[in-house]
């Protein structure tokens, strides 16, 4: 009897935003002669999935493959891949300093792993794939999601806008959409095998399509293709530019309930002098009609966002402009961040750098509102009903389950069936800042 190869293992680590999981999936499915490792130590190939946009990300993937070389000198089979947008923003350095590297791959290039781990088992490839990207790939839409009933698909990489912050179109390159038949297939494939919410991802999701299709309004459609597969329960995307955040857009929200009342909508800063240095191409006022035309929908219509603080050039005046502009959104969620100096990027070579003392207290500052904020927002939730989708059950007490409602707030419930995967009515009993508890009606 012919004896059975054991399948290598293969053992993924992921930093940054959810198109990174999305890609580490992608590479899971790519990688079929591999099964998923219970750890880096029964791993034969280790991939370091990365993220550029925070500085301290880039030293937090320097210091583990520090780590990861000391066990590349006990195990010879072992081979490391970086991949992503470290390895894009800074291959060559990293092949200067950590030579025990295998492969880098750019954000673009995933789709060449498999091909470059076999021609270096071959013995033909150095192993070392190209740092330019390739603004011409043939990926396909990627899947992934924390939970079987909610997944990602990849519907476009890369941005044109080039805000003086970003690494993004240094790292992801220009727009490229995928085809919508394509991305509408795999919509349908996913809720064919019991996924209930998708999540469209992009780096500047809105603008979809208008590489491939200049007329009408292609994200809008696609959306609406989406909504109307049978079975799908919600439709999420994010992250959008308040930029292409058209009135047609807005306007879906109200014919589309699969998209419920929630959007994830960047702003950046509150002050118009500091949106024109970060060159966002919008102003205060368009992102507050924006949040106008999506709550004239919907009044208790949930908006998050994301925020730099300390950005080169804010004065004290701008960022109170900044909290003024948080106090009127009342977003259910704000990401916030003190600005760091990124490679390539205009920004880094203003002159006007904020001390790092002074961005910590407007941190702090902006971090105390929004707190008192969401906490408000979250309390106000109890004594209502709500629709909650249920995600996943808890891994330590089986009788808990969480979901997220229609404002996509977490809710934490208690049930002693299986409801994963099902859209319940829900009374809202209790909250803190973080979540909502509430019992199955
Ligand atoms: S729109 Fe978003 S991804 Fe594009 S450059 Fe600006 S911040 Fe970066």
């Amino acid at each position: 009897m012919a004896a059975v190869k054991a399948r290598k293992k293969i053992h993924i680590e992921t930093w940054g935003c959810q198109m990174n999981v999305a890609d580490s999936e992608r590479i899971l499915q790519l990688m079929t002669d591999y099964t998923r490792a219970q750890s880096e130590h029964d791993a034969q190939l280790i991939v370091l999935n990365t993220c550029h946009i925070r500085e301290k990300a880039k030293h937090k993937v320097i210091s583990r493959l520090g780590r990861l070389r000391k066990l590349k000198r006990v195990r010879r089979d072992l081979k490391i891949a970086v991949v992503g947008c470290v390895a894009q923003a800074e291959g060559k350095r990293l092949q200067r300093e950590v030579p025990d590297i295998d492969y880098v791959l750019g954000p673009a290039q995933i789709e060449q792993l498999p091909q470059l781990v076999k021609e270096q088992q071959q013995g033909t490839a150095l192993g070392f794939a190209t740092k330019k990207i390739a603004t011409d790939t043939e990926a396909g839409p990627t899947l992934t999601g924390q939970f079987e009933i909610s997944r990602f698909i990849n519907i476009m990489q890369g941005c044109n806008n080039y805000c003086t912050f970003c690494v993004v179109p240094f790292t992801r390159g220009p727009e490229r959409s995928q085809p919508r038949e394509r991305i509408l297939a795999q919509a349908q494939q996913l809720v064919h095998s019991g996924v209930r919410e998708i999540t469209l991802l992009g780096q500047n999701v809105n603008s979809y399509g208008q590489d491939l299709y200049p007329k009408g309004n292609p994200f809008v459609d696609l959306l609406r293709d989406v909504c109307a597969i049978d079975g799908l329960q919600r439709l999420r995307y994010t992250t959008s530019n308040p930029h292409d955040f058209t009135p047609a857009l807005s306007a879906l929200f109200a014919q589309q309930p699969k998209l419920g009342r929630y959007v994830h909508l960047p702003v950046q800063s509150g002050s118009d002098r500091v949106l024109q240095l970060m060159k966002r191409k919008v102003n205060v006022a368009r992102i507050l009609a924006i949040a106008a035309a999506l709550r004239a929908h919907a009044a208790d219509f949930a908006i998050s966002t994301d925020v730099i603080v300390g950005f080169p050039g804010e004065t004290d005046e701008d960022f109170e402009q900044t909290l003024a502009l948080l106090a009127e959104l009342r977003c259910s969620f704000v990401f916030s961040f003190k600005y760091s100096p990124r490679n390539n990027t205009p920004a880094r070579r203003f002159r006007a750098q904020i001390p790092e003392a002074v961005k910590k207290q407007r941190l702090a500052r902006l971090q105390q509102l929004q707190h008192n904020i969401t906490t408000a927002l979250n309390l106000a939730e109890i004594g209502q009903q709500r629709q909650v989708l249920v995600h996943y059950r808890s891994r330590k007490a089986g009788h808990i389950y969480y979901g997220r409602t229609v404002h996509f707030r977490p809710v934490r419930l208690v049930s002693e069936h299986d409801i994963v995967g099902q859209m319940h009515a829900v009374q809202i009993t209790d909250a803190n800042a973080t979540a909502l508890c509430g019992k199955l009606l």
